[in-house]
């Protein structure tokens, strides 16, 4: 069993309402289970419309002064949480391998990703700056400021519950608004822990607070009056619901959703590096992630042998418990999606493509019960198969053979989704046309994850992105405040 102490006594996870911990009062439920082993870590009790309503209608409350604090008293709380977050992240770490299956290397990564964006919003005084214009007119001055709008609420997925919520919180209440954090019940015990440490900071009451649920929370936040704005991380069918629902609603939204992202090897990169980096990526927490590379389309003259150094070095890849630290690819997160990625398996051998290293049979000893997938690799994979166009968020690699930089671009272009692409090269022309023509929102070159650091903004473009403001960085000002335009003019000056 996992120790929180804002755990009840039957290990339910609880809201975090007004400053206070609250059993969620719906009337469904779910287990938390540790994805390697099987055992229930703790049990969500799911939020009712009336929690809902009473966490917004404390948010809003809050609002009401924290807005009109100095940015200064706004920004303290945050240099608390992030010594909080440096002091506790091996114990975050430790409770995110055993909720969500990654290894311990990767809880790491993701919460330092997380922290530097706290690091980023303690920035907002000059971040949040707005201009002005001496004599913008005949006798007139002009200044532009940013005003926060109200109650804000994020909806976040299960494959970062550590890091995402951090690229929407710290921004949402150093520009003064309130906050409301709806995580994944599929594991939500480090934002559990993360609320237990936010507790600790000193944040007024109401101005960061945590519900747990599903749809039917999510819904209710979607069309409450009271809510100004909504930031959505998950899937693109739910990605579009929200995005549609909150803007019918009149709130601001930006929808992050799912991917299928392209690594383009050219005949003249380091093959190896780009074998090694393509493999980091496409593995990494088991494939469930937003930036993992799915599909890698190599130039023909060295597809052979680029496949063969990919095969190798997918065979290397320890597969078992995240918290031994010989483990490279770690859990699935639940038996069902287990199942799913197995399905997209069989449908890639069916649709002919060539089975190159066959994960099905990894079994890490001791963990029978757990969710595990060994790394596969497909070649000779075809435009139309499944495997090539669908999302599969599992340790599953397509390679196929392409007639050079602009025939990898078209493949790239035709995909549905637009997040993320890499290219491997040792030509400058070659990157610069992959620059100028690859129409997704994150591209690397010679970097196997193009994912960018937290004064940048993050977020794709077609089914991967709906809205128009991105998370992270300079976006989340724009999104987190109204701008307002002052004229002044003094007759007698
Ligand atoms: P999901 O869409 O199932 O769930 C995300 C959130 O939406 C959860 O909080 C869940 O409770 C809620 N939700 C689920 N179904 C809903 C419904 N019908 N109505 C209202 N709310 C609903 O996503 P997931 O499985 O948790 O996460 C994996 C997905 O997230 C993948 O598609 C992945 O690509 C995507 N993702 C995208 C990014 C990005 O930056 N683009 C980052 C991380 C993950």
């Amino acid at each position: 069993m996992i120790q929180l102490e804002a755990l009840s006594e039957a290990d339910e996870v609880r809201n975090y309402v007004d400053g206070e911990w609250r059993r969620p009062s719906g009337t469904d439920e779910r287990d938390v289970v540790d994805p390697a082993t099987g055992d229930r870590l703790a049990t969500v009790p799911f939020s009712s419309p009336a929690d809902v309503d009473r966490v917004v209608e404390k948010g809003d409350e809050a609002f009401a002064d924290w807005s009109t604090r100095p940015v200064e008293e706004r920004i303290q709380p945050l240099f608390e949480l992030k010594g909080l977050l440096e002091d506790h992240q091996e114990e975050l770490a430790e409770i995110l391998v055993r909720d969500h299956g990654k290894t311990l290397a990767e809880a790491r990564g993701e919460l330092r990703r997380g922290i530097e964006n706290v690091e980023v919003a303690c920035g907002i005084p000059s971040m949040m700056q707005g201009g002005t214009l001496l004599n913008a007119a005949p006798g007139i001055d002009e200044s532009a400021v940013r005003k926060p709008l109200g109650v804000f609420a994020a909806i976040t997925p299960f494959n970062f519950p550590g890091m995402i919520p951090l690229w929407f919180l710290p921004y949402a209440v150093a520009t003064g608004n309130s906050f409301v954090l709806k995580p994944s019940e599929q594991d939500p015990l480090v934002p559990q822990r993360l609320f237990e440490l936010i507790d600790e900071a000193g944040f007024p009451d109401g101005v960061v607070q945590l519900v747990n649920g599903g749809p039917e929370t999510v819904n209710t936040l979607l069309a409450h009056d009271d809510v100004a704005g909504v930031s959505f991380v998950g899937s693109t069918p739910v990605a579009k619901h929200v995005y549609e629902t909150a803007a019918a609603h009149g709130k601001r939204v930006q929808a992050q959703g799912g991917a299928k992202n392209h690594v383009v090897v050219t005949e003249t990169a380091d093959l190896e590096f780009a074998a090694e980096k393509t493999v980091g990526s496409s593995f990494a927490c088991a494939g469930e992630r937003c930036l993992a590379n799915d599909v890698v389309l190599v130039e023909r003259s060295v597809y052979d042998e680029f496949t063969d150094l990919v095969v190798e070095e997918a065979r290397a890849q320890t597969v078992g418990y995240g918290l031994e630290e010989e483990t490279d690819i770690g859990a699935l997160v639940t038996p069902d999606h287990e199942q799913r990625v197995r399905e997209y398996v069989d449908s890639g051998i069916e649709e002919g493509a060539e089975l190159l290293l066959d994960g099905s049979e990894v079994s890490p000893d001791g963990y029978e019960d757990g969710n595990f997938l060994g790394p596969t690799v497909f070649g000779d994979v075809t435009p139309e198969m499944q495997i090539a166009r669908e999302e599969i968020f599992g340790p599953v690699v397509a390679l196929a053979a392409v007639d050079g930089v602009g025939d990898a671009i078209e493949r790239v272009n035709d995909s549905e989704y637009g997040n993320a692409a890499s290219l491997f090269t040792g030509r400058g022309a070659d990157a610069r046309t992959f620059r100028h023509r690859a129409e997704v929102g994150n591209l690397a070159v010679n970097a196997g994850t193009a994912a960018p650091m937290p004064f940048f903004h993050f977020g794709g473009r077609k089914a991967s992105f709906f809205g128009d403001l991105h998370a992270q960085g300079e976006d989340m000002i724009h999104f987190y405040t109204d701008e307002t335009v002052y004229i002044e003019r003094w007759p007698d000056a």
